[in-house]
Parts: C-alpha cells; sequence; structure tokens
C-alpha cells in the first residue's frame, strides 16, 4: 500500500492535489488522442454501490477535479433506476463528472459482437434515461478475469491499448497498486497520457478492511429496508415495533 495513499478521504485529497499539479486531471470523455501530449485520465468504476461513488465525487468536487463514474446496469448489489440512485447520478452529472457504462460482456454468454455492441446501447439508454445525456465513454467491469477486451466503435474505451498498459495505468483494484508508486507512478503524465482507475467502494473516512466497508453498505441496505418495510407494512411494524432491523438481525454490541 501507498504510504500516502492509504484509502482514506484524506490521503485520496492530497493526492489529488499533487496530481493536479503534475498534468490535468481529466474524464476519459475529454481525452484526444491527437491533443493531450501529457494528462491524468481518472476513472471509477462503480462495482458495488453508487453511494460511495456519490461521495467519492463530492470530495473530487472540492478540489475542481471531474473524473468519469463508470456505472454498471446488470449489478446485483445496486440499481442505477432507483429513485435515490437517479438523483446521485444526475446530480454528478450535473455537477460536471462524466458517466460512463461500466460493461460486463459475460452477462449474455457467448454472442456475437454486433449482439454485444447491441446490448452496449440498451444498457447505455437506460443510463441516458436517467443522466440525460448520451454516454460517451465505456469500460469493462473485470476483463482481467474473463478475458474479453472487446471495443465499441462511437464510444471511448477504457481498455484502449494506447492508455491501457502497464506503462500507463495504474488501478487500486483489490486495495493493491500491484507494486506500483502512485505518488512516483503519476510523473510520467508529464510527458505523456497516463489512466488511474480507482473503485470508490474501497475508499472511506478511515482506512478500512473489506469487512468494514461491506458492513457498512449492508447497514445501510438494513436501514433503507427498515424504512420502507416501515411505512409499507404493517405486519413488519408489528414485528419489529422500535427496534431497528439492524439490531434485531445482530445482537447490540455484538456487531
Ligand atoms: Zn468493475
Amino acid at each position: 500500500m501507498s504510504k500516502h495513499l492509504d484509502f482514506t478521504y484524506t490521503s485520496y485529497l492530497s493526492f489529488l492535489k499533487y496530481a493536479k499539479t503534475i498534468a490535468p486531471v481529466i474524464p476519459l470523455k475529454e481525452y484526444n488522442y491527437q491533443e493531450n501530449k501529457n494528462c491524468i485520465i481518472l476513472r471509477h468504476d462503480v462495482d458495488i454501490d453508487i453511494y460511495p461513488a456519490y461521495k467519492l465525487a463530492k470530495i473530487e468536487n472540492k478540489i475542481g477535479v471531474k473524473s468519469t463514474y463508470f456505472i454498471l446496469t446488470t449489478s446485483h448489489t445496486y440499481n442505477p433506476q432507483s429513485p435515490l440512485n437517479r438523483t446521485r447520478l444526475l446530480e454528478m452529472c450535473n455537477g460536471g463528472f462524466e458517466i460512463g457504462l461500466h460493461f460486463d460482456p459475460t452477462v449474455y454468454g457467448d454472442i456475437s459482437h454486433d449482439e454485444m455492441l447491441s446490448k452496449v446501447r440498451a444498457e447505455c439508454n437506460i443510463l441516458e434515461d436517467i443522466i440525460g445525456e448520451p454516454i460517451r465513454s465505456i469500460s469493462l467491469h473485470n476483463p482481467s478475469i474473463h478475458g474479453m477486451f472487446p471495443s465499441f466503435d462511437g464510444y471511448f474505451n477504457a481498455y484502449s491499448p494506447n492508455i491501457f498498459s502497464d506503462s500507463v495505468y495504474m488501478s487500486d483494484s483489490c486495495m493493491n497498486f500491484r507494486g506500483k508508486d502512485p505518488d512516483e507512478f503519476i510523473k510520467k503524465a508529464t510527458e505523456m497520457p497516463i489512466q488511474l482507475l480507482f473503485h470508490p467502494f474501497q475508499w472511506s473516512e478511515v482506512s478500512n478492511s473489506y469487512k468494514d466497508l461491506f458492513k457498512e453498505y449492508l447497514f445501510n441496505l438494513s436501514n433503507y429496508i427498515d424504512e420502507y418495510f416501515k411505512t409499507n407494512n404493517y405486519q413488519y411494524r408489528n414485528t419489529l415495533k422500535n427496534e431497528k432491523l439492524w439490531d434485531a438481525l445482530f445482537e447490540k454490541g455484538i456487531k
């Protein structure tokens, strides 16, 4: 783990301030192969939940950094079309952040490239309906695991060879920078475009383990269920009374 980047918001903010002194920090849609001789493309793949992405965008906004947030429409753990997430995504888009499609090609099985492109367009339509703007950029979900690297005409592709190679790309996947020192790595951006990928779910106020990060996700989800069912279901209300679902499930003190 980097000395400076320890998965806290504080360290992220100071890293971005440093990055801005090295080269322009831009969302993928602003990258121009011909013109951007030096820049830092900043990208976020939203794998688990939109709320941490929304919070990270607020951090970036504090110092005027704009990036791309890639959103799944096929996730099991969040729904971009829920009323709350629609509001968050629209606010991020209106605040100058790019919303892109995080595409998981394994969802559809063995299909042709043309069929895959039509799936991409269908998923983009879902996000476009939310933000009221065309989707310009696509990143792939878990390509190094499934080994598929399709590229889609008409879009900025995060896995284009010129911005995706070991020498110009750094990711925080699995909370590990793969031997790269982020502070040193971004110095390359004085001479060439580089791409940074940070997964919002892994970042928080304090440096958390996955166990604590997922605990917070489940805690927030349980509060949502509680509020929704207490409003809409009298049997649930009678069963839980004033007790919170979280406390009913996990005895107080054992969390
Ligand atoms: Zn992903």
